[in-house]
């Protein structure tokens, strides 16, 4: 029998989250003309960076302990900015670019960040407590607004990149 990967309840309700955030971010891309997005290549391609954003935050759990989940430094938009910085810097952005044109790299950073982003969105719906940070009002706003950046990366993308090097967009 092959390997089957199983997802517990948490990463399944996680993984959902961003799904939908993702048909949310394809609906607004195609209604201001971005089609580099909607090609079902960059759909595909987009798909391990939006799993990746789902599931990256909840790994303060390995790295920390149970004691240290929901650490701010994992729960913000800080794992997309520092990857980011490093996919650029060593030199992944380029080689990708090269590889698969910019709908690649364009996948890539939107399906990352709108992963991320469900991840802060979902955690706000079922309330969960952020470390270091006092008081579920403060708690929810850092998480919002950290969703709210996430979500400006993945709704202009272009703004982030460089529109220069990008298609243009149909309007
Ligand atoms: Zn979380």
């Amino acid at each position: 029998m092959p390997y089957v990967v199983r997802l517990s309840p948490a990463r399944f309700e996680h993984l959902l989250a961003g799904v939908v955030l993702w048909v949310v971010c394809l609906w607004w891309h195609q209604r201001r003309g971005e089609k580099t997005l909607l090609h079902p290549v960059a759909v595909l391609l987009a798909m391990p960076g939006l799993y990746l954003g789902t599931a990256l935050s909840d790994w303060d759990i390995w790295l920390l302990g149970i004691g240290g989940h929901r650490n701010p430094l994992f729960h913000s938009a800080l794992p997309y900015f520092v990857l980011a910085w490093v996919w650029r810097t060593v030199g992944i952005e380029a080689m990708i670019q090269r590889l698969g044109g910019v709908r690649l790299n364009l996948a890539v950073h939107v399906g990352f960040s709108v992963g991320l982003a469900s991840h802060m969105l979902l955690d706000i719906w079922q309330y969960g407590d952020v470390r270091w940070i006092p008081g579920g009002t403060l708690d929810r706003l850092w998480l919002g607004g950290h969703a709210a950046l996430l979500g400006g990366v993945a709704c202009f993308p272009r703004v982030l990149l460089g529109g220069s090097s990008l298609p243009p967009r149909v309007t």
